[in-house]
């Protein structure tokens, strides 16, 4: 027989064993039979009976259930896995906080490089253009303008060509400067290579007009460029003023252009303000080369030749071919206008070389007669003009000698070095180079004379004023005697009367052309004009 006392260390021998924890003797009291009592917040009893029913005593524990413990002895593992997680999540959060930051960030820095000229530190054009979008906004409920001013340097090119390109950066950081300083209130934005713009914020559309003329006389004015240069660049200005000439950006910059398109080729050093009669002009500048696109690739440009005399004024000398086109909707329509457009548009490369390859056909049977063809600057620019006469030539089998090209003054104003090797290039085929409306333009005598023309045209403007004009006539006269001393052949243009004629010839002009004499006439009129004459002098 074996006796167990119950007492409380047998119990808690017993509870640690069967996961009651804390198992004791309580005195008998509040227990209830037959279930659990609370004793405390965290404790339970129940009483214990013997078999005859009597109290043995009331046993306490505390209260959890036996997973419990299980529990406890996986916290430290559960509490080191979610303390893990928890700063792998706070590192991931913060990595990819500092990750869009930086996205954040770069994406702001794009933004501003993308709105910013690199060279000056100026907004650019889309700058300038979201700029005007809000501004637009902003004065369309008050009775506020906006000018729209585009600025394009004159003289820039000149400075990179014979200072640098470094000369030409600083000259365009001062004109910002320059812009930046006088015009506070403005927004400055530099638009393209030579090209600057300026919203102008203002009460009136008079007030627009003040500043742009200030702005076209400030960089007329000269330069400080850097310590060794001071240089006036020169601009021509074009605007367009908001509400009055359009309430949208994309309208406004269209005019302010078409505003200075027109400013560049009146050049007078003012601004110039958009008017309707720009878009008319333009609708119809575009027509026109559409058309002409399709007339040069239909090989569809006809010659007129216009007859060169002699100082007699009856014999037929040379002819000069004139470019006539005729198109099916606009009507006839003058090289004056459609001349500057193919050279704009490069499409006089393809146009010149139609004209000299029909005149050579043309001229071919003319015999003792010259061909003078037009070549324009643009032609002696884009391609070896030489090559191409040297071809069309051959092709022909059409004397050299009986060929003349006629350039103008502009040829050497875009490259003087290509002009002279051209010029040089083309007379070594044999064939002779004037120099075309002379007086026009700003070169003296002798230093076009360094270019080697064999002849030389005086303009028409001469000739028209000789009958009224002292100085005209004496300009021809100077002109005439300085051309023999350098060996120059010289042609007067635009003869009508027969008293310019007189005065003409004793003037000593070599050859006279003029409607006096004939308008230009289609091949076969001019073949009949020959014969005519040479029937006439028989
Ligand atoms: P230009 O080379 O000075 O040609 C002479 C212009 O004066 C011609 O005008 C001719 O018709 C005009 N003219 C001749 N005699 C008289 C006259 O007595 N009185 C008046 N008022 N005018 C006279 P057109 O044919 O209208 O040509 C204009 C300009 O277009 C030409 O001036 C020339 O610069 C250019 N051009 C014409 N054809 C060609 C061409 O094939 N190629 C190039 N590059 N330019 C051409
Ligand atoms: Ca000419
Ligand atoms: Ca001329």
């Amino acid at each position: 027989m074996a006796v167990f006392h119950l007492d409380n260390a047998y119990l808690s021998t017993f509870g640690d064993s069967f996961q009651f924890s804390g198992l004791r003797w309580i005195g008998a009291g509040s227990t209830s039979t037959g279930g659990l009592s609370p004793v405390g917040s965290d404790e339970v009893s129940t009483r214990i009976t013997a078999r005859d029913g009597s109290v043995v005593g009331d046993v306490a524990w505390k209260r959890e259930l036996p997973g419990q413990e299980l529990l406890r002895r996986m916290t430290w593992g559960f509490g080191l896995a979610a303390a893990l997680l928890l700063s792998i999540a706070l590192f991931g959060v913060r990595y990819f906080r500092a990750q869009s930051q930086r996205i954040i960030d770069n994406e702001r820095r794009e933004a501003r490089l993308a709105r910013t000229d690199f060279l000056t530190g100026l907004p650019n054009r889309l700058a300038l253009s979201e700029v005007l979008t809000s501004q637009l906004a902003s004065i369309a409920l008050s009775d506020r303008c906006v000018g729209v001013l585009n600025i394009d340097l004159d003289r820039f090119k000149q400075i990179n060509d014979s200072h640098g390109h470094q000369a030409g950066d600083k000259a365009l950081v001062a004109v910002g400067a320059r812009l930046m300083a006088e015009f506070p209130e403005c927004f400055v934005a530099r638009t393209g290579g030579d090209e600057f713009a300026m919203l102008v914020p203002a009460a009136t559309a008079d007030r627009v007009g003040v500043v742009a003329d200030r702005v076209a006389f400030l960089l007329n004015a000269p330069l400080q460029i850097n310590e060794s240069l001071n240089a006036s660049l020169g601009c021509s200005t074009g605007y367009a003023i908001a509400p009055l000439h359009g309430d949208s950006e994309a309208e406004l910059m269209r005019r302010a252009d078409l505003a200075l398109y027109r400013a560049k080729k009146e050049a007078r050093g003012r601004a110039h303000r958009f008017d309707s009669d720009l878009e008319a002009a333009a609708l119809r500048r575009r027509a026109v080369e559409v058309a002409l696109r399709r007339a040069v690739s239909a090989n569809a440009i006809a010659v007129a030749y216009q007859p060169l005399m002699a100082s007699d004024g009856e014999t037929v000398v040379g002819v000069e071919a004139l470019a006539r086109w005729h198109d099916a909707e606009l009507g006839d329509i003058a090289p004056g206008e459609f001349i500057p457009i193919a050279e704009e548009t490069g499409l006089i490369v393809e146009l010149g070389e139609q004209v000299l390859r029909k005149s050579l056909i043309d001229a071919l049977p003319w015999a003792n007669i010259s061909v003078s063809v037009n070549v324009s600057a643009q032609q002696i620019q884009r391609v070896n003009i030489v090559e191409t006469v040297e071809r069309l030539l051959r092709e022909y089998r059409f004397p050299a000698s009986r060929l003349e090209i006629e350039l103008t003054e502009s040829v050497l104003v875009a490259d003087d070095a290509r002009a002279d090797t051209q010029i040089r290039g083309l007379q070594k085929l044999g064939v002779k180079v004037a120099l075309d409306d002379f007086g026009t333009g700003y070169a003296s005598l002798l230093y076009l004379r360094q270019f080697g023309f064999d002849k030389l045209k005086i303009d028409r403007q001469f000739v028209m004023d000789s009958d009224t004009s002292v100085e005209a006539r004496a300009m021809v006269i100077s002109i005439t005697s300085m051309s023999r001393t350098l060996g120059l052949d010289v042609t007067a243009e635009g003869v009508e009367n027969a008293a310019q004629h007189e005065f003409l010839r004793i003037a000593g002009c070599d050859r006279l052309q003029g409607y006096l004499f004939s308008r230009p006439i289609t091949p076969t009129q001019l073949s009949a004009f020959i014969n005519d004459r040479r029937a006439a002098a028989a």
